[in-house]
C-alpha cells in the first residue's frame, strides 16, 4: 500500500467541528477547547482476537472500534470532537478492505458530527486498528463512577444481553447453515453495529449529580466499578432487568446469563437521585430509549464496593465476570 496515496484519500475535504484549527496533513492536530474540559479514550481491535471475518464486514470493524470509543465518551458525559486512527494494515490485503473500513467510520462519524483528524498508518503480520476519541465537557462536569451516593436510583438504558446473543448466533455453525429469521438478525446487530448513547448523555447534562458508565464488559462488571470508585453497596433486581423481544427466544437462565455477563451491549448504566429519576426517565422517553430503574444505592457498611442480586426473594453477591453456578442455584 502506497501510504501517501493512502492518506490522501482518507484525509477528509473540511471539518465539522470548530475546535479543530489543523486536523489531517501535519506532524500533529491541534484543538482549541477555552474554557472546556479535554476528554480522551482509546479502543484497540486485533484481527482473530475481537473480531474475524465472519463477526464483522470492514465497514462494521470501522463503524464498532468508532462506536466502542463514542460510548466512553458518552459515559463521561462528553461531547466527542474528533478521532485518529493508528492503524497496522495486513501484509497482502487489498487496500479496499481499509476504505471500507473507513467508510463504517465515516458513517458513523458523520452522524455524530465528528472529525478524523490524524492518525499513523504502518504495515505488519497482523490487522489492528486502534482509534482515539477526543471530546469535551464544560469544565469540571465530566461524568465519573465516583458520584453514586446511596439512596440513588440504578438506571440502565435500552435492554441488556441483546449483543452476546448476537455474537453467538454469529459463532454458531447450525445458524451458519441456515437462513437466519428476523429477531436473530436484530441480535447479530446489536453485536455488529451497537449505537453509542451519546445523545442521551448529552441529554442528561441539566441532571445536577450523576454516576455512569458504560456496558462493556457486562453489567455486573460496570455496577462493581461504580460500587468500588463511590465506597458504596449496590442492589438490583433480577427481575427488573431490561430484555428485549428478541432475547427473550432464549432459554430463561442463558437470557439471565448474558443480561449480567454478556457485556458488549454499549447501554449506560448509571446511578441518580430518587427526585431526579423521573427527569432521566423522561429525556430518555424524549429519544425514544427506554430508561429501567434496575436497584438501589445503599450504604450498607459490610459491603462497600460489592454489587448485590436480589432473586425469588434472596439477595446473593454478585460476581464480577462469568456466572458462578453454585450448587444453590441448580435447583
Ligand atoms: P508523521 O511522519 O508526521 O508521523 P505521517 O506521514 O505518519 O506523518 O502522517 C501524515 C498525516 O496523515 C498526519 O496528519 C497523520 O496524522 C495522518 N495519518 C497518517 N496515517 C493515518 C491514518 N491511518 N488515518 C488517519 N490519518 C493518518
Ligand atoms: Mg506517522
Amino acid at each position: 500500500m502506497e501510504e501517501f496515496t493512502f492518506i490522501s484519500k482518507i484525509t477528509p475535504k473540511t471539518y465539522r467541528q470548530a475546535p479543530i484549527i489543523k486536523g489531517i496533513g501535519d506532524d500533529a492536530a491541534v484543538l482549541r477547547l477555552p474554557g472546556e474540559d479535554l476528554v480522551v479514550a482509546v479502543d484497540t481491535f486485533v484481527e482473530g482476537v475481537h473480531f474475524t471475518d465472519q463477526t464483522l464486514s470492514p465497514e462494521q470493524l470501522g463503524y464498532r472500534v468508532l462506536a466502542v470509543n463514542l460510548s466512553d465518551m458518552a459515559a463521561m458525559g462528553a461531547r466527542p470532537l474528533a478521532y485518529l486512527v493508528s492503524l497496522v494494515a495486513k501484509k497482502g490485503r487489498e487496500e479496499e478492505f481499509y476504505y471500507r473500513m473507513y467508510a463504517g467510520m465515516e458513517a458513523l462519524a458523520s452522524r455524530y458530527r465528528i472529525d478524523l483528524i490524524g492518525g499513523d498508518t504502518v504495515v505488519g503480520e497482523e490487522l489492528v486498528l486502534s482509534v482515539t476519541v477526543l471530546g469535551s465537557v464544560p469544565r469540571d462536569q465530566a461524568r465519573y463512577r465516583s458520584q453514586a451516593k446511596p439512596g440513588d436510583i440504578v438506571f440502565v438504558t435500552g435492554s441488556l444481553g441483546d449483543a452476546q446473543a448476537g455474537l453467538n448466533l454469529l459463532l454458531d455453525e447450525k445458524t451458519k447453515k441456515r437462513k437466519l429469521t428476523s429477531w436473530e438478525r436484530t441480535l447479530i446487530r446489536r453485536h455488529q453495529e451497537p449505537e453509542p448513547r451519546v445523545d442521551f448523555a448529552q441529554a442528561l447534562r441539566p441532571i445536577q449529580r450523576l454516576a455512569l458508565n458504560d456496558i462493556s464488559d457486562g453489567i455486573a462488571n460496570e455496577l462493581e466499578e461504580i460500587a468500588t470508585s463511590s465506597q458504596v453497596t449496590i442492589v438490583i433486581e433480577a427481575e427488573r432487568l431490561p430484555v428485549s423481544l428478541e432475547l427473550q427466544h432464549f432459554p430463561r437462565l442463558q437470557q439471565e446469563e448474558w443480561k449480567l455477563f454478556g457485556g458488549e451491549d454499549f447501554e449506560l448504566v448509571g446511578t441518580v437521585a430518587e427526585e431526579e429519576f423521573p427527569k432521566v426517565k423522561e429525556i430518555g422517553r424524549m429519544q425514544g430509549l427506554e430508561v429501567t430503574a434496575i436497584g438501589r444505592v445503599s450504604s450498607d457498611r459490610q459491603g462497600k464496593g460489592r454489587v448485590f442480586l436480589r432473586k425469588d426473594g434472596r439477595e446473593r453477591p454478585l460476581e464480577k465476570r462469568g456466572y458462578i453456578h453454585r450448587s444453590e442455584d441448580s435447583e
